[in-house]
């Protein structure tokens, strides 16, 4: 009998391994890669890039070494990585890495748990529940607000969206839910021209599309002009946004919150990198009730430096958002503890909000505080140096965010190349007012003044430098 059952003499052989040799070798490897990352050329040379082709093969019959994987990794991917957990990426809204999340995240790799039920890893689902908490803390949001732990602000937007949509449908009499949308009511979902494009592909995913949006014009810095914010009511799905992508700048949620809540309108707020401006009170004149929004959607990825995969839907209608994204089956076993699955659109996932916890742990109340704070500043200093060296300036700097202009646009289009090729800061461009702009994003807690004098001093040398061909 026994010889008939079948045994894999590759499993055999990947389980008596010893996986310990392995963890050590990656240990060492990404202390090496630690070691120097603050040095190395912040986007890879063009020769880094070319030795990528040795991953052009095909998936091997039998079964490689962990080392061998590991090292071909570390001889060819290493050095084609972006150093953007070094000290001069100023590219998209990236943020670095905090040494309390990534070494909490190595330990909690190994557990390797799953939090989509209490029952599944009761460690995770404390962890979330206190996190949960000292976010609504920081962030001075209502009592009543709960949090789900998502790969992102997509995900977290698509989940704030659909459940004010459920809202006001239901409010309209109408279960979205058990429904779905074919004879729903009309819906009127206002939005400023700045929001990001995951705000409109997340209503496209929803359903609601990107044609029939009231799309209000936005200011020269991209906030919601208020004057244009069509009569709001009960049927109304608003978007807001804290912190704009380009610019930085907040929505005035002051003036338009108040009189959302007092029709019973729903308003989302897209605070991705900027709702950790909340934080620290010296932002109150940007994020001043910014907690009278219904949801909101956030990354710890970015400003924050908590590992990637960390962002966080937080919202007012605990009832509401659970009912949005239930789901049942004989198997599952819902507990009287927190069951991470009933906050967000995944069921199993990995314990991403540990890392967030041990984010905030490793920072404390105040360095959140202080970290957003110098950010800023820091924003502020490079946007003066800039300035002094003859370049415009685009924006106010509210934030983190500086939009920077040499010229026209073929020049700054050149110089923003030039400073990505250069090896000693990296950072993009946008399109802004329709007209070409480098985008700074000061995000990492890593960054610090010197940086920030010998990226300006580089973009300054390249921009005088491609003056004097003339
Ligand atoms: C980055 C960003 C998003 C999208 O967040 P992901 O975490 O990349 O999904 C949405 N809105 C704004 C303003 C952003 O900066």
């Amino acid at each position: 009998m026994r010889n008939t059952l079948y045994k894999s003499a590759i499993l055999e052989k990947i389980r008596n391994h010893n996986f310990v040799e392995d963890l050590n070798l990656a240990h060492e490897m990404a202390v090496n890669y630690a070691n120097k990352v603050d040095n190395m050329r912040v986007y890879p040379d063009q020769e880094a890039i070319d030795n990528l082709k040795v991953f052009d093969e095909e998936l091997n019959d039998q079964p490689q070494s962990t080392m061998n994987i590991l090292n071909q990794l570390n001889t060819y991917g290493s050095p084609a990585t972006v150093a953007q957990t070094g000290r001069r990426y100023f590219g998209f809204v990236n943020g670095g890495i905090l040494p309390s999340a990534l070494s909490t995240k190595w330990l909690t790799d190994t557990w390797d748990q799953n939090p989509a039920m209490y029952v599944l890893s009761p460690v995770t689902s404390k962890i979330e529940e206190v996190t949960e908490k000292w976010l609504k803390d920081l962030l001075g949001l209502p009592n009543e607000t709960v949090a789900g732990f998502v790969s992102g602000s997509s995900t977290a937007t698509i989940i704030g969206l659909t459940t004010g949509r459920n809202f006001l449908l239901k409010n309209l009499g109408y279960d979205a839910i058990k429904n779905g949308l074919i004879n729903a009511p009309k819906i009127k979902i206002v939005i400023g021209e700045g929001a990001h494009s995951t705000v409109y592909k997340a209503l496209s995913i929803i359903g609601l599309g990107n044609n029939t949006l009231i799309k209000v014009p936005a200011d020269e810095q991209q906030r919601i002009r208020i004057d244009k914010i069509p009569e709001l009511d009960n049927k109304t799905l608003l978007i807001l946004q804290a912190g704009n992508v380009n610019s930085g700048s907040f929505d005035d949620f002051s003036a338009i919150c108040k009189k959302a809540n007092e029709v019973g309108a729903w308003v989302h707020v897209d605070g991705a990198f900027g709702l950790w401006a909340a934080a620290n009170e010296k932002f109150n004149h940007i994020t001043k009730d910014v907690q009278l929004a219904d949801s909101w959607s956030v990354d710890a990825h970015k400003t924050l430096s908590a590992p990637y995969d960390n962002g966080i839907i937080l919202c007012k209608h605990k009832e509401m958002l659970i009912n949005s994204m239930h789901m049942t089956g004989s198997y599952i076993i819902f507990s009287d503890n927190r069951d991470g699955m009933l906050y967000t659109s995944e069921m199993s996932r990995r314990a991403r909000a540990i890392d967030l916890w041990a984010t905030l742990k490793g920072l404390g109340k105040n360095g959140v505080s202080e970290l957003v704070w110098e950010l800023h500043q820091k924003a502020i200093y490079f946007a003066e140096l800039l300035r002094a060296g003859g370049l415009e300036i685009l924006n106010e700097v509210v934030f983190n965010q500086v939009l920077v202009r040499f010229k026209s646009d073929e020049e700054t289009e050149l110089l923003i190349k030039a400073v990505q090729e250069s090896g000693v800061c990296w950072l993009g461009g946008a399109k802004a007012n329709g007209k070409s702009v480098m985008r700074i994003s000061v995000s990492s807690y890593k960054t610090t003044y010197e940086d920030i004098e010998i990226s300006a001093k580089e973009i300054l040398r390249l921009a005088n430098k491609s003056e004097s061909h003339f």
